[in-house]
């Protein structure tokens, strides 16, 4: 094998894209052919059937549910035989998420000395406590000043619909009172009328901290007031505590296969999904959105494969390691916690096999997957090369295989110069991201046969003499 690597060295030391190795993958042994038909349709719904279930409300980020599917991946991992990766054995990578609400007592308003104004609520509290007499400047001359501490905003108009989205009225919020918070104002007075909707959003934020990214948030307290309050020019007194945050534990599921060979036994392929979907609608007859496709049919795959390699006696001559990641969702989190603090170092980590939405083919893809990303690295043509000895293809899906390249958690692994692809086997369908993605519409026999070839693939990028390469672009 080593003379053969050494000729193609040469053959193609000259070329920008030297792919080295072999890409045919020999036959499967009668003990992985085993393993890989002990998938089985039952076993796939059982598990998908559970995690899609109303009960888990759409695995959130953070929520309660996420945190029972969470342990519900960690039994299936310890069940399947795996090593806990996580701190004294464990399955957990723990990470406290910050998430944040309005201060709920102690806002109060006045003018200068005498008569309160009755607010409407708060859409943000500041860092820090605040108590200061100020005169209201307009946004306007705000804008024009060095430093206005309290300032009363011209007018706001946000679409009745957004009384349903709290983050994005916050984000809006935010990016319009940027200029004034760069020049420290610390209190932004928005004046509101019976229709408006800010008032229902201030109540909702009361009701459930949120987690807010940075940039998308107020950077100072933001206090709704009556508009026929006219606080232009008036001097205020105002006292507003802080806003409140409070730490979610959300946890990555992280489970070994030791490879068999001595040496790259070192080495590990990484096989993933999200567990978290969006969680729950404020609206509507069914307000779950199951997240069944998206992405129970991968969290599925990855235990259906945890329990396929645990079961052959040989192992893999490379290291497998299952990893379930929190905050998809929310901006491909867990993934990128995991990426800063690997459990298995970088450097020794082959390749990323993340999997995302393999349950609603598209018509004429039954029993088929793509690879996003395909000219970055020759992964593609590894796994398809051993998925074919399940009879699955995998392809390069031309249309949006490249955009969704960095959609995914795979994208975490990217940045880090790890060879890391999504592989899907579905469609960009009409129930993605709705509470109609439900387990019932998923395509159970082509689900399960898609990840019998994503196991013959994964083994044969475990059991190659040499590791997958980026191709450099
Ligand atoms: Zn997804």
């Amino acid at each position: 094998m080593i003379k053969q690597i050494q000729i193609f060295l040469l053959l193609f030391s000259c070329g920008t894209t030297a792919i080295s190795q072999d890409t045919a993958a020999p036959d499967l042994s009668e003990e992985a052919m085993a393993a890989m038909h002990a998938i089985l349709e039952g076993r796939v719904l059982s598990t998908i059937s559970f995690l899609a279930s109303d009960e888990m409300a759409g695995r959130d980020t953070p929520s309660p549910e996420l945190r029972i599917a969470s342990q519900y991946v960690a039994a299936r991992f310890r069940g399947a035989g795996l090593e806990g990766a996580g701190p004294g054995g464990s399955f957990f990578q723990i990470h406290q998420l910050v998430t944040t609400m309005p201060p709920e007592y102690g806002t109060a308003i006045s003018v200068d000395g005498g008569d309160a104004i009755s607010h409407r609520g708060l859409l943000s509290g500041g860092a820090e406590a605040i108590d200061l007499t100020a005169t209201v400047v307009k946004e306007s001359a705000a804008l024009e000043a060095d430093a206005a501490e309290v300032v009363c905003l011209d007018r706001l108009h946000l679409p009745p619909q957004a009384a349903e989205r709290p983050q994005f009225v916050l984000a809006s919020v935010a990016r319009r009172i940027r200029a004034l918070t760069d020049r420290k104002t610390k209190v932004v007075l928005i004046p509101c009328d019976d229709g408006n909707i800010l008032p229902q959003v201030a109540e909702r934020l009361l009701q459930k901290s949120l987690f807010l990214k940075d940039g998308l948030t107020p950077q100072c307290a933001v206090l709704l007031v009556p508009s026929d309050s006219n606080p232009v020019g008036k001097k205020l007194s105002i006292q507003i505590e802080a806003q409140r945050e409070m730490q979610n534990p959300v946890r990555n599921v992280v489970g070994i296969l030791r490879g068999s060979d001595p040496n790259l036994s070192q080495e590990a392929v990484l096989i993933s999904a999200h567990l978290d979907h969006i969680g729950v609608r404020s609206h509507g007859d069914d307000r779950i959105n199951n997240g069944a496709d998206d992405n129970a049919t991968g969290v599925t795959a990855v235990i259906s494969l945890a329990d396929a390699f645990a079961s052959l006696k040989t192992k893999p001559r490379r290291s497998i390691v299952f990893v379930t990641f929190w905050g998809e969702e929310k901006g491909l989190l867990g993934s990128k916690h995991f990426a800063e603090n690997p459990l298995w170092p970088l450097s020794k980590t082959v390749a990323n096999i993340n999997i995302e939405m393999v349950g609603r083919p598209e018509e004429d893809a039954r029993e088929k997957a793509w690879m996003t990303g395909w000219k970055h690295s020759n992964l593609g043509l590894l796994m398809n090369s051993g998925a074919q000895r399940a009879g699955v293809e995998i392809f390069n899906r031309t249309d949006v295989g490249e955009m969704l390249y960095a959609r995914s958690d795979n994208y975490s692994f990217v940045r880090k110069g790890v060879v890391a692809h999504s592989f899907s086997a579905g469609s960009l369908h009409a129930d993605y991201h709705q509470p109609s993605d439900e387990w019932e519409r998923l395509d159970i026999p082509h689900m399960t046969k898609v990840i019998r070839g994503l196991f013959a693939g994964a083994l044969f990028v475990a059991e190659n003499s040499v590791a997958p390469e980026s191709s450099g672009n």
